[in-house]
């Protein structure tokens, strides 16, 4: 092996002290949220009774390029950062590429991804805020997880609606939430009126992240001291992610070593839109260039078969309009697809950045994902979540072009989680029951169908 630590961690004091706003180094600014009642973009006013003030302030914000990190924030970071940047020297040897692949791994924390990061941000400003609690949606479970153990380190209660199939698939992630002290309703449910009108027009559903959001919406608008918190898709948990590409581009630096892909897996695209931040905004600045890909699963291409329009962002149609790849607000994934990465749209940020061919979006099948999975847990030891494994997959096609050109590239890609809560999944592919689904151009088109004439 080459003199290079398998593992790469950051001393302490390189620990990045603010986050990084991509959107101040693009020149096409993602499109603004607008207001689904008059169509005008949101002003800080509108979304006050929904978000926290200062996570509103973030959201709005497209020119500051640097947000200090609060004190309480990095503290509570530095119980699981910096995370390791690990050189997969097993998983190269294995495939025999010359490739050298890295991954920054997210999982080494209970809540088990890199959902942590932006939980405890929105849960320290809600408590600045002097709020009671706050609601959410939780589809696979990782970040009603971060999210309850962000609000019982800071004293919030935590009201979560849990997507109903995984409520069901994985009863062990609502006891790890419950340990934590948040309640968990699955989603639809009937404590809420837009659930009640869900369930009632869907008898049987077994949810999905856009009705979950429209639940979680409505209880915090109607209970007084709670505002809502999301886990992925918003320009605010895009800005707390940044850790993760701020830390693996500070190692990269210490190593003198520069990447030339990078991976990441895309559900709403927060933890892609963190890895590679500050990669992509060299790029903008013309001081580097990188090849970055996005990883979704064929059974929810919101990149590669959506469309860049306007759309609602839940089923309920009650938050703002987001300009996005878009499945449209109806789609609802199969339920055969293992857990996350199920969301309709996509992060406006990588929206744009995708539609200005900055970066590569690519689908994968999920038997091939597990298949991935199953290679990277018996050569490097760590058993992945399967919405990582979507990321292991594209890496492993990559080095595995490497080796037929016979190219030393440099890839890194997002190791967002583990995946001990995802063990039906595992199972299903160990026993060969688990199928590959890939909705046709019909059932997609029938939701496109929906989407709001606007913009
Ligand atoms: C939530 C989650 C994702 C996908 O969400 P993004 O916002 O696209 O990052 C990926 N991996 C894990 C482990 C997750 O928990």
């Amino acid at each position: 092996m080459e003199n290079i630590p398998y593992k790469t961690y950051l001393a302490e004091n390189e620990v990045p002290e603010a986050w990084y706003n991509l959107r101040a180094d693009m020149r096409n600014k993602p499109a603004p949220l607008l207001m689904p009642s008059t169509g005008k973009p949101c002003a800080a006013k509108d979304l006050e009774p929904v978000f926290c003030a200062e996570l509103v302030r973030q959201e709005l914000d497209v020119t500051t390029a640097f947000f200090e990190i609060p004190g309480p924030i990095r503290d509570f970071y530095r119980m699981f950062r910096p995370s390791p940047l690990v050189r997969a020297y097993f998983l190269e040897k294995a495939l025999g590429t010359p490739a050298k692949i890295y991954y920054k791994f997210e999982g080494n924390n209970t809540s088990g991804s890199h959902k942590l990061n932006s939980a405890i941000a929105q849960a320290y400003y809600a408590k600045q805020q002097d709020l009671r609690g706050v609601t959410t949606e939780t589809g696979a479970g990782q970040w009603g997880t971060a999210l309850s153990m962000a609000c019982a380190f800071f004293g919030l209660d935590c009201r979560v609606f849990m997507v109903k199939c995984s409520y069901e698939q994985k009863p062990f992630r609502r006891e790890v939430m419950r340990t934590y002290g948040a309640n968990v309703t699955p989603s639809p449910s009937l404590t809420t009126q837009i659930g009640q009108k869900i369930n009632c027009e869907h008898p049987g559903t077994t949810g999905s992240l856009g009705c979950a959001i429209s639940e979680a919406v409505e209880a915090a608008v109607s209970t007084p001291g709670y505002r809502y918190v999301l886990g992925s898709v918003l320009n605010q948990v895009l800005l707390h992610q940044s850790i993760i590409g701020l830390e693996a581009h500070a190692a990269f630096k210490k190593l003198g070593v520069k990447p030339d892909i990078i991976i990441g897996c895309a559900g709403g695209g927060s933890n892609l839109g963190g890895l590679i931040a500050p990669f992509m905004g060299e790029k903008l600045r013309g001081e580097n260039d990188y090849r970055i890909v996005a990883v979704e699963p064929a059974s929810c291409p919101s990149f590669t078969r959506g469309r860049y329009a306007y759309d609602y962002c839940d089923t309920g149609r009650i938050c703002p309009l987001a300009k996005m790849y878009t499945l449209g607000s109806d789609f609802i994934p199969s339920a055969s697809h293992a857990g996350g990465l199920r969301y309709h749209g996509m992060s406006s940020t990588l929206s744009e950045l995708y539609d200005q061919q900055l970066m590569e979006a690519v689908s994968v099948r999920q038997t091939g994902v597990f298949e991935a999975a199953q290679y990277f847990a018996r050569t490097e030891g760590i058993l992945p979540a399967p919405e990582s494994s979507h990321a292991i997959r594209a890496a492993i096609d990559e080095a595995i072009k490497c080796r037929a050109a016979g190219e030393a590239k440099t890839i890194l890609f997002g190791l967002t989680g583990t995946g001990y809560f995802d063990m039906t999944a595992y199972q299903a592919f160990n026993d060969h029951l688990m199928r590959d689904y890939v909705p046709s151009d019909a059932e997609l088109e029938a939701s496109l169908a929906k989407l709001p004439t606007i913009g």
